[in-house]
Formats: structure tokens, sequence, C-alpha cells
């Protein structure tokens, strides 16, 4: 069972239907695989256009689930917000990929805290608090200096309080009300945030893509480089951390780890995400193999495939703030001229926010060529 593999034919489940599984699925056709999205009672407009069977019901409905686990020979997540209970009641009944444990640890920053230490992964300094003294001793033993978040249900930068002053600590207290508990970490002085993506088949076979470097806005990624900007030492111990998870979490499938980088140049782990991730969309157009490719072969137990670079990558997020509407590419004379530009659109919904409705790559020989075609893009974007 453990190293079970699905050949070309079989049909993969996903718990989802984002753009994460639109893009798992537009790499699982045309290996020949068959694919059913169960929505959870999401918008499924991702994926409607895609997979051959979208189930839109909540997760709890247990018709849904019958047919889910009837239709499907493999299962996989396109997020770590899932019931630990559901992924239970599915791993009974057919294999899934990545297991239930791993994801359930990566959905909850307490354990993820608690597993990277058992593995002496390098992280910040945390505590787990639940209580308004609780938060003031830890604020103080992190020298008041610190990022308190919520255990579960945080992303993007949602639910958590930058502390540094004792006003910052009394509004947070008064804000967060003691209503869940928190994971308070040290802040890091970082220069650089990267990530790197690894995958892992059943059979213990492990590959990691290049460090991509990523810079946010608004707490949200808005621009990754493959590879980033870093020195030869910093981009293996990168790399060790993101092997030494992968394989501590008996992990199947791709995964993000996201990094911090020190002025040192020491490397710690920032978070965990058990699926392809924002960071690696580079690899859609700038690797032999992409992630959602590479996934698809981990969980399937198929060999991995090629993570290597054709050159330098940078991807720029299409987020709802900036970008309108999709026609925009082609309406717009000085956008349709960047004529090196792959796009990848989601089509989601135009929401207010900053909503994730796509993504271009710009890949080139060389980084600088790469950097001067997402300025171009942006120049445009934000003028
Ligand atoms: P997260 O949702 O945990 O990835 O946090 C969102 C962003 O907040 C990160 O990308 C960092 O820019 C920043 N951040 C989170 N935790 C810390 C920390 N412990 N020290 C410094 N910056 C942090």
């Amino acid at each position: 069972m453990a190293e079970q593999v699905f050949l070309p034919g079989s049909t993969i489940g996903i718990l989802g239907s984002g753009q994460l599984a639109r893009m798992m699925t537009q790499a699982a056709l045309p290996l020949g695989y068959k694919v059913v999205a169960w929505s959870g009672g999401a918008d499924s407009a991702s994926v409607d256009r895609e997979v051959d069977q979208v189930i839109s019901a909540s997760y709890d409905d247990q018709a849904a689930f019958a047919e889910f686990v009837e239709k499907v020979d493999v299962c996989t997540v396109e997020t770590e917000k899932l019931p630990p209970a559901l992924m239970q009641a599915v791993a009974e009944k057919v294999v899934l990929r990545p297991n239930a444990k791993a994801v359930e640890i990566t959905g909850n920053r307490e354990l993820e805290r608690n597993f990277l230490a058992s593995i002496d992964a390098d992280q910040t300094a945390f505590h787990v608090v639940d209580t308004p003294e609780q938060l003031s001793a830890a604020f103080a033993a992190l020298d008041g200096n610190c990022v308190a978040k919520t255990a579960t249900d945080g992303y993007d930068g949602k639910g958590q309080w930058r502390l540094k002053s004792e006003e910052d600590l009394a509004a947070c207290i008064a804000d967060w009300n003691a209503s869940c508990r928190l994971v308070v970490e040290g802040f890091v002085p970082f220069t650089m945030e990267c990530s790197v993506v690894v995958a892992r088949n059943p059979q213990g076979d492990v590959q990691a893509y290049p460090l991509v470097e990523n810079v946010h806005r608004h707490h949200v990624l808005d621009v990754s480089i493959l590879p980033g900007r870093v020195g030869q030492q910093v981009a293996e111990r990168a790399q060790v951390l993101a092997e030494k998870v992968i394989s501590g979490l008996d992990y199947v499938g791709i995964l993000a780890v996201e990094l911090f980088v020190l002025p040192d140049g020491g490397v710690w782990v920032n978070e965990i995400a058990p699926r392809p991730h924002n960071s690696g969309h580079a690899t859609n157009d700038g690797c032999v193999t992409s992630q959602f490719e590479q996934h698809v072969r981990a969980i399937c137990g198929l060999p991995l495939g090629e993570p290597r670079p054709h050159g330098v990558t940078v991807m720029v997020n299409l987020l709802s703030d900036i970008w309108k509407d999709d026609k925009d590419a082609f309406n717009n004379p000085e956008i349709a001229a960047l004529t090196g530009a792959k796009w990848h659109f989601y089509e989601k919904e135009w929401k207010a926010g900053r909503r994730k409705l796509g993504h271009v790559n710009f890949v080139e020989p060389t980084l600088e060529a790469a950097l001067e075609q997402s300025e171009k893009l942006r120049s445009v974007l934000f003028e």
C-alpha cells in the first residue's frame, strides 16, 4: 500500500477547487489521468472547465463523500485548511497523499513549530499562549520584539499582530480577546524571504527545485525569482532544511518550505505549505517539470521529473487590487508588446481586495532580461 503506483488511466481526486486544483489538473490530463475535484462548497470556477467532474457539496455531505471515494483511486489536497476528520475518513477508503497527519501539522502553527523543533530545524524562538498573562510573559521573553499569530486560520498576514511596544501588546490583547490559541514568534530580522519547493514520491526519492526569492506586497506574494539571488551556501542550507522537513513528515507529493535568510547567512523556517505553492508557479514555464506535474508524478508513485531551470524566471502575481480584467493583457498595447510573457489566468471572478486572479512568468537567459520584462509590466499595472 505505502508504495502503491497509480498509472495513467487512474483517477486523481482533489480536495479543493481553486487555482491550485486547476493547475494540478492541467498537469494531470496530458499525463493521462482523470481528475475529480470536491469543492467543499467553495467557488469552483477555476476547475469547472478543466476537471472531469466537480462535486459541489460541503465536506460534511455524506453522499458527496461516498461518491468521491468511489470514483477516485488516489486523493490529494490543494489546501491545508481541511477538517482532520475528513482527511482521516478519506484515507480509510483511498490512498491519500500527502498523509493526513502531515496536512494537519502544517495547517496548525503550534503543531508545525513543535514538529520543526522535533526535527531540529532552524527556526525562531516561539511560545504558545492562551491567556493575556501568558502573552505578556512571551512578549517579555522575546525582548519585546515579536509577532503573535493565531494557531489556526491565519494566512497572508491575517490573524497576525506585530508587537514591538507595550502599546502594541495592549492593542493585541484587546483585539485578540483570548479568542483562540496564539503562537508568539521572535521577530526575525531577515534580509530575504525565500522558499524551497521540494517533492518526494512513495519510493522515498526526493527532488528540490532551486531556491526561489520572494517579495511580498501587503503580506501577499508579489514577485518570485527563480533561482533566487543567494550564494551557494545559503542555497544549500535551504535545500537541506527542505529535505529534512519533507522526510520528517514522511510526506508524498510536493511541498513548499518558506524560509527567512538572516544577515549572517543562516536560514530559518517560517512555515510549510503542504501543496504546490504560489512561489513555485515560476516552475510552470521556468523548469523542465512544473511543480504541478511533479506533484502528480509524486502522488501517483511515478519517477520524479527533472526540476532543472531553463534560465531565470521572474513570476509576477496578478492580484485584484491592480488587475481588473484578463482582457487587459492583449487590449493594452504596452502589455501585449511583452511577447515573452507566459500568462496564467485562473478564470476567477474579480472581487475587491487582493484576490489572486492569475500570474505571469518571464523566462529569460539572464536575470536582467527577466527583470526588465517584469518591470515593464509592473510599470503599466501600477501607473
Ligand atoms: P506568514 O503568514 O507566517 O508567512 O507571515 C506573513 C509575513 O509576515 C511573512 O512573509 C513575513 O514577511 C512576516 N513575518 C511572519 N513571521 C515573522 C517573524 N517571526 N519575523 C519577521 N517577520 C515575520
